[in-house]
């Protein structure tokens, strides 16, 4: 097998998209399943359908394209770029969307395809990442209702992110009571209210929801086995879909601080080391070019990582509960960080098992 390789197990996958799905339908939580974190890989994106998915998203139209032919809905989730609106329309039934210019650019684009486009007005909540204050939300939907080329499908929210604030009833029961005051407004009925990411699942697994809320945009829970609030483990699901495997092409004993006039590392820093005396220094033909090196974690026991540069990644193998030698491979699982970074290397190989 080529090297370094991400390893994606698929059987895995599709067992936890079904117990999510399975979960979420049991809150009447619809699921979009978030490809963004692989790149929206084609082939792991029809496991997620296989699993029951139908609806995926991700922030980048061009991993979007990569879906056009899989006969789903399909939801752009980074908030579209004026330059994009064209290509939103083309590839994705709906967008979140929290600025008027560009929804009236979507709606124009949208009217000479012929086809509405679908949109979820994102309302800030605390996270401050995207959103429009909740103040603004009836004003808003009433601009967009206004439109001829897009149809308002309802509110939604994003936290975890950028403020790293927790989803809870009270944050999202305020996502509720906003879309209650615009169905007041303007006497509809909005289909969609989008609860956040794989960081409001613990409220679905603990059954605190708040009622209404019906979708979520997930990613992590899905491929990782893992929600994101409390980086807890949830209970039936896998955490070994992916593996990251890297080759070993040198390996010596060599002493553990390194000698001369010290001055920058590769990336303009000054590295600082701790001696250990002579330790045995294995390479893996990986680098930071490829991974996040420092959110990898060695299957085996007692590796640990020294360090990286762009293409090689430093591991002390002394206390390793095994003997490697040059042309073994060394096996990680990931991060959300590291999966993404190595989905985005197109130097890492992509094996489906
Ligand atoms: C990335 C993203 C998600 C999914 O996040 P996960 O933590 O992978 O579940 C959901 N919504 C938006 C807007 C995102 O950018």
């Amino acid at each position: 097998m080529n090297h370094p390789v991400l390893i994606i197990d698929k059987a895995k996958l599709r067992h936890n998209a079904e117990v999510v799905l399975k979960m979420c339908r049991e809150a009447n939580i619809e699921v979009c399943a978030v490809t963004k974190a692989f790149c929206a890989h084609p082939e792991i994106a029809e496991t997620l359908i296989e699993a029951g998915i139908n609806c995926l998203a991700d922030s980048r139209i061009q991993n979007l394209k990569k879906l056009r032919r899989l006969p789903i809905t399909k939801m752009l989730l980074r908030i579209p770029m004026l330059s994009e609106v064209e290509e939103v329309v083309r590839y994705a039934q709906i967008s979140l969307n929290s600025e008027l210019k560009t929804v009236e650019a979507l709606s124009a684009a949208a009217l000479k395809t012929g086809k509405k486009h679908g949109i979820i007005i994102m309302i800030e909540l605390g996270d401050l990442r995207e959103g429009i204050l909740p103040g603004e939300a009836v004003e808003f939907a009433g601009k967009v209702l206004g439109l001829p080329g897009v149809q308002l499908l309802g509110v939604g929210v994003n936290l975890n992110c950028h403020g790293g604030i927790i989803p809870d009833r009270k944050n999202l029961g305020q996502l509720v009571s906003v879309a209650g005051e615009i169905e007041a407004e303007y006497g509809i009925r909005l289909q969609t209210i989008s609860g956040g990411n794989s960081g409001s699942f613990y409220l679905v697994r603990d059954h605190q929801m708040p009622p209404g809320i019906n979708q979520l945009r997930l990613g992590e829970v899905i491929l990782l086995g893992r929600e994101t609030s409390f980086q807890q483990k949830i209970d039936g699901l896998y955490t070994d879909v992916f593996t990251f495997q890297a080759e070993i092409v040198e390996l010596k004993e060599k002493p553990s601080v390194p000698y001369g006039e010290m001055g920058r590392d590769s990336f303009g820093l000054r590295p600082g080391f701790q001696d250990k005396g002579v330790i045995k220094r294995a390479i893996a033909a990986c680098g930071k070019q490829d991974i996040l090196w420092n959110q990898l974690t060695p299957h085996q026991q007692g590796i640990d990582l020294i360090g990286a540069s762009s293409d090689h990644l430093l591991l002390d193998v002394t206390h390793a509960g095994r003997d490697y030698t040059v042309g073994d491979t060394v096996d990680f699982s990931l991060s959300y960080g590291a999966l993404l970074a190595a989905f985005t290397s197109e130097y890492v190989y992509k094996y489906c098992i």
